[in-house]
């Protein structure tokens, strides 16, 4: 599912005066290239438009800096009536809104994922990055799941599930369905830490808190 991103729209402007350069035709049209962010789907941002021209003989179609520079004057005269998509501006506000929100959300759960690491209880689940922890790690599947079994002193002890993931988010999704909640998911190999190096790993972004202990 497609969260945020850019889109473009397209809106045709005057008829140049100016005969095309391929097929010297005098059918070059002026139009406009809108970008703007969306969030799901809902234009926010509008950030930039650049003008085209295209021609309606030969197709031939330039946008922005390809435009020829002795056509560049009269294809911003083509497009300078043109008005901006009146919902370009529509989701400004929840855009702004949304990103603010965000932002909080995530600067509260860094935290709460620190102050979890500094204090891990049996049955934490955290996701690990295993490129440079561990020998022979495969490049492509470097994301293991691993189970907090023990917590003594300021050792941490814990068992790393059988299976692979290629990114952190798809370790995160089988937490998320519950999948370590599986007599098979967890394998012989465990791993131990000092309850500092938690800290650290996950501020290298190598280690999150992906399930606190029920
Ligand atoms: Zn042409």
């Amino acid at each position: 599912m497609i969260i945020y991103g850019t889109r473009a729209t397209i809106t045709a402007g005057q008829v140049l005066a100016q005969i095309c350069p391929e097929c010297e035709q005098p059918s070059l049209r002026g139009f406009q290239v809108f970008r703007y962010a969306h969030l799901y789907h809902v234009p926010t941002a509008p950030f930039g438009s650049r003008p085209g021209i295209e021609c309606g003989s030969c197709f031939l179609t330039r946008v922005g800096s390809e435009i020829p520079e002795q056509l560049a004057a009269a294809a911003g005269a083509a497009i300078r009536e043109l008005r901006r998509p009146r919902w370009h501006w529509a989701g400004s506000l929840l855009f702004a809104l949304l990103i603010g929100w965000f932002s909080l959300e995530s600067a509260r759960e860094a935290e709460a994922n620190l102050a979890h690491l500094a204090n891990p209880v049996v049955g934490d689940l955290y996701v690990l990055d295993l490129r440079g922890e561990t020998e022979n790690v495969d490049p492509e599947m470097p994301f293991i799941v691993a189970l907090v079994e023990a917590v003594v002193g300021d050792h941490v002890t814990v068992r790393m599930g059988r299976w692979l993931y290629d990114t952190a988010w798809d370790a995160q999704k089988a937490v998320i369905r519950d999948h370590p909640d599986e007599p098979d998911y967890w394998g012989s190999q465990h791993s131990s830490f000092e309850r500092g190096q938690l800290q650290s790993l996950e501020a290298e972004n190598k280690l999150h808190v992906a399930r606190r202990a029920k």
